[in-house]
């Protein structure tokens, strides 16, 4: 059976000896104790205890049924035990002088909780799960001082009428996760869109862009990067009201300047940090995507309150909600997509592939050992981070990674990489991008065509051919 982490919230009589008999359970039978926590609650006969442990599922219901038989046990909650449906996030605001901020961030940490903010006597705090965890968290905190409390409340999008601006990946899989959550959704959509019969056929209510823009509070601009600016400034603009609120799922457009809003709308990002297939199917299945928030304009006050409802809306805050800036946002993001996910991985494929193939080995080998197989590694790491990864490989391949792969990626990397987000910060990427694509994307298509045409790619065309697994 596997091992399952859980959090049980334990409400006990406050009398003497009652941690040493909690803890006396525990090690009597050898149940694991990641984390004890003792804490008064309002009532001065009653404590709270938070207590982590793990086991198998059998264990688990075994700590639950010992605990609840103690004499001095009041109420055992297991927060671990998940419903999703009723998921929630709070934001809290907590009075935290130096000397106070180490047990403060204890809870933080036994609750799987964040901490967004740090102020010099504050912190803020961000918990999401469910009615119960919730509670228990806003509870520990209050002795401390709660000086504010957020909670994302739908209500608030729910008065609200949301456009989507666009149905591919994001679009299709915001709207629809909207829609489900009972928010007012239309879809804009330019003429003649051939997603407009399916985002019909799955009840969605299509207008025009500039109708869309016109009937909302609230505009999500989910179309591709590069035609945010046009759309913006020709389709949207002129329909939007004071107050409204426009919206993206990536910065760039806003950071690099291709929007320039107008000064009295609200101007937020909520990313899900997924692909749209995957927020889509996870919030089907009850859960969410973790969301990325940034507010860049707040002339309504409420921007962020609008943005957290938002994020409820498409499943997010299920998952969790992590702050950041339209920069920092908008620069990791371009740099990670150059140096790792997609330049250097492709750039380093190619590299080893080629080194086999010049050197005399078979290209069909060379595919598998440098492409193919890269799949099961990432999904290793993706699972359980590098060291799960060099866990499940032989001990000839760590050795090899440990040894080799710093000669591979040495100090001159590093230093281009360097480089590379020099260009994504001082903006000449972006305005090599802006340019490309006001002439077309002449380099973008040549580009394209030579990359079509490299041997590893047919090979892979081949040997895919082989695998009955694979759908391209
Ligand atoms: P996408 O799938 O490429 O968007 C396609 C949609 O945009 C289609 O509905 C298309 O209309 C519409 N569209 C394209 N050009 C248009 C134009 N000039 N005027 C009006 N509509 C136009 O885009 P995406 O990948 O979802 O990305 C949308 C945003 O989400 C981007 O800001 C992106 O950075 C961000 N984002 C994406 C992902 C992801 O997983 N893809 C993840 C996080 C954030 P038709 O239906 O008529 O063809
Ligand atoms: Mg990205």
């Amino acid at each position: 059976m596997t091992e399952e982490r859980h959090i049980f919230s334990v409400l006990v009589e406050n009398r003497f000896g009652v941690l040493a008999r909690i803890a006396g359970l525990f090690s009597g039978r050898g149940y694991n104790i990641d984390s004890l926590n003792v804490a008064e609650t309002d009532d001065p006969d009653v404590s709270h205890m938070t207590i982590v442990t793990h086991g198998d599922a059998q264990i688990i219901e075994q700590i639950y049924k010992h605990l609840n038989k103690l004499i001095d046990v009041i109420k055992v909650i297991d927060l671990t035990v998940e419903n999703h449906v009723e998921r929630d996030l709070v934001l809290i605001k907590v009075y935290a002088e130096p000397q106070r901020r180490g047990e403060i961030l204890q809870i933080v940490e036994i609750f799987r909780a964040h901490t967004v903010d740090v102020g010099p006597d504050s912190l803020i705090i961000e918990v999401t799960g469910d009615e119960g965890k919730l509670k228990a968290v806003v509870d520990l905190l209050r002795p401390y001082g709660i000086q504010e409390l957020a909670r994302t409340d739908f209500d608030l999008l729910k008065e609200r009428t949301v456009a989507v601006i666009g149905y591919g990946s994001q679009g299709r899989a915001q709207a629809l996760n909207l829609k489900d959550s009972g928010a007012n959704v239309v879809l804009g959509l330019r003429p003649g869109s051939r997603s407009q019969p399916a985002a019909e056929s799955e009840g969605l209510t299509v207008k025009s862009i500039d109708e869309a823009v016109a009937e909302a509070d609230v505009v999500q601009i989910l179309i591709p990067d590069e035609q945010h600016g046009a759309v913006y400034r020709n389709q949207i603009e002129p329909n939007l009201q004071a107050g409204n609120m426009v919206m993206v799922s990536h910065g760039f457009s806003i950071h690099f300047g291709q929007i320039v809003p107008v000064s009295d709308i609200d101007v937020a990002m909520i990313a899900p940090k997924g692909p749209g297939l995957l927020v889509r199917q996870v919030f089907e299945e009850g859960g969410g995507v973790p969301c990325l928030i940034a507010i860049q304009q707040d002339v309504t006050g409420h921007a962020r309150d609008i943005a957290l409802a938002y994020a409820k809306g498409i499943g997010g805050a299920r998952a969790g909600i992590i702050e950041t800036t339209f920069r920092e946002e908008t620069e990791t993001d371009l740099f990670g997509e150059q140096a790792v996910l997609c330049g250097g991985t492709t750039a380093l494929i190619k590299a080893a592939f080629d080194t086999l193939v010049e050197a005399g080995y078979q290209p069909e080998m060379a595919f598998f050992e440098c492409l193919h197989e890269l799949k099961l590694i990432v999904d290793l790491i993706y699972t359980g981070g590098l060291s799960k990864m060099r866990n499940d490989v032989s001990n000839t391949a760590e050795f090899g990674d440990l040894t080799r792969g710093p000669r591979v990626i040495d100090e001159g990397v590093r230093e281009r990489m360097r480089t590379i987000l020099k260009e994504v910060q001082n903006g000449e990427f972006a305005r090599e991008w802006v340019l490309e694509n006001q002439a077309n994307q002449p380099v973008l298509q040549a580009l394209r065509r030579r990359e079509s045409e490299l041997q590893i790619e047919k090979v892979g065309k081949d040997l895919r051919s082989m695998m009955s697994w694979l759908e391209e």
